[in-house]
């Protein structure tokens, strides 16, 4: 039986393992980490993620062929199969620190299963890492290798939170990166042949291991320019009377451009666009590239424009003060059926509102009070006067928003500012609503 070991059971490891897991009843899948509380969260029945589909997965198989597990040494070390999966954020200190991705928690992984390990091993790098990062991950094991092989290969995870089982389930493509040594590429084989179980052969693309690894950050900056791209647009249509949606549409309609990633929004978020942004352009810059890294960069200044944008809205929409109206947030998470909050353009749309003494209330039926209480902790919000927050009780997240309920009960005007587009704004100014749709005009 191949055995595979996870280390990191985060929004990637677990889920991606489960799925591995389920699809190869005949491969024993341990996913481990040193955060114990994740781990019981892992092995009990309110698993430390929330992703549509993941439970039933997991459930299906937790026990039999998947476990979870804090032995973190134990199951490294019996392992055929490593994947390395833990996080890589931005650096806060230190050279680079801004930008350079912190691969602290990958070398102390890299050089436990130096110590640990007593037969051969296929690393794979699951997380998302700079280019190049394989060949430092190689040294590591290589100058601690006991005379054990160690095949290093690049395994990028495209998955998209919210979607994650879905998407693993039939994923556009896998993607692998091996050396080109006989070595190298028996490890791509094998890999290959753990996804094979349920990815046609078509999709699973192998490539050299810097294409690999550079594929990842490269596919994640795309997504990220086009959301800044239409972001950017929706200011223009604002300012000129156009409607974005309908400019979306058609520029979707070109077969070269496609529908997808072309809604206007208050800006991305998450753990990942900006984080893998900072660490392309970093990495340009470290070659010696400073106008690729300047393209780059501005995809990050569009989305933290875009973040300003919609608090001024909503600001002057409101006669140039929020000081002490009362503002509800509907949604804390950085994008729909997701609990993250990680990185989410909310915060910042808080601390605007926040910062010119709104009382703001923040609700989101996937968010708890607690981590909402943590992550504006974390982001320093500058208390001078009460945040309320919603509790998050199960019965609220059934109930649908009585809008002419919520109208009758608002001081008038009454507001409406949609950063996502998802209220239906034609219904909302019958009921006497004005309504402010990002990349809209004011009257529709
Ligand atoms: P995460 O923070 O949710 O999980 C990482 C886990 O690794 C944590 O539970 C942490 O305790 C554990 N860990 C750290 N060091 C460890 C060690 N030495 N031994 C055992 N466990 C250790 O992160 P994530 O969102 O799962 O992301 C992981 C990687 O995947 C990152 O590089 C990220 O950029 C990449 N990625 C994330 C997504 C996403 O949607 N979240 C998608 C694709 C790729």
């Amino acid at each position: 039986m191949v055995k595979i070991c996870c280390i990191g059971a985060g929004y990637v490891g677990g889920p991606t393992m489960a799925v591995i897991a389920i699809k190869c009843p005949a491969i024993e899948v341990v996913v481990v980490d040193i955060s114990k509380p994740r781990i019981d969260a892992w092995n009990s029945d309110t698993l430390p993620i929330y992703e549509p589909g993941l439970d039933d997965v997991v459930k299906a198989c937790r026990g039999k062929n998947l476990f979870f597990s804090t032995d973190v040494e134990k199951h490294v070390a019996e392992a055929d199969i490593i994947f390395v999966s833990v996080n890589t954020p931005t650096k806060t200190r230190g050279l680079g620190a801004g930008k350079a991705a912190d691969l602290t928690y990958w070398e102390s992984a890299a050089r436990m299963i130096a110590d640990v390990s007593k037969s051969d091993k296929i690393v794979v790098e699951k997380s998302t890492v700079p280019v190049k990062t394989a060949e430092a991950i190689e040294k590591i094991l290589t100058h601690n290798s006991k005379g054990i092989n160690y095949q290093i290969l690049s395994n990028p995870e495209f998955l998209a939170e919210g979607t994650a089982i879905e998407d693993l389930f039939k994923p556009d493509r896998v993607l692998i990166g091996g050396r080109e040594t006989p070595g190298g590429q028996k490890a791509v084989q094998a890999l290959k042949e753990v996804y094979a179980h349920w990815v046609p052969e078509e999709n699973i693309i192998t490539t050299n291991l810097w294409s690999a690894e550079l594929s990842k950050l490269a596919a994640n900056a795309f997504l990220a320019q086009r959301i800044s791209s239409v972001n950017a647009m929706s200011a223009l249509c604002e300012a000129t009377g156009a409607n974005v949606s309908e400019v979306s549409y058609a520029i979707g309609k070109d077969s070269r451009i496609g529908p997808k990633f072309l809604n206007a929004s208050v800006g991305f978020g998450g753990s990942c666009f900006q984080k893998d942004i900072l660490n392309l352009v970093y990495i340009c810059e470290c070659n010696g590239l400073p106008e690729v890294a300047n393209y780059w960069k501005q995809v990050i200044k569009i989305n933290d424009y875009q973040k300003s944008r919609f608090v001024n809205r909503v600001v002057s929409s409101m006669f140039n003060t929020v000081s002490g109206k009362k503002i509800a947030v509907l949604g804390f998470a950085f994008k729909k059926d997701t609990g993250d909050t990680r990185e989410t353009p909310a915060i910042d749309v808080c601390k605007g509102l926040v910062g010119d003494k709104a009382q703001v209330s923040i609700y989101d039926p996937q968010v708890t009070e607690d981590q909402i209480q943590r992550d504006l902790a974390m982001n320093k919000f500058d208390w001078d006067h009460p945040m309320h927050l919603q509790p998050t009780s199960p019965t609220a997240v059934k109930q649908k928003l009585d809008y002419q309920k919520i109208f009758d009960n608002m001081q008038k005007p009454a507001f409406v500012f949609d950063g996502r587009n998802v209220v239906d704004a034609e219904k909302l100014r019958e009921i006497g609503f004005i309504v402010y749709s990002i990349g809209k005009p004011l009257d529709g």
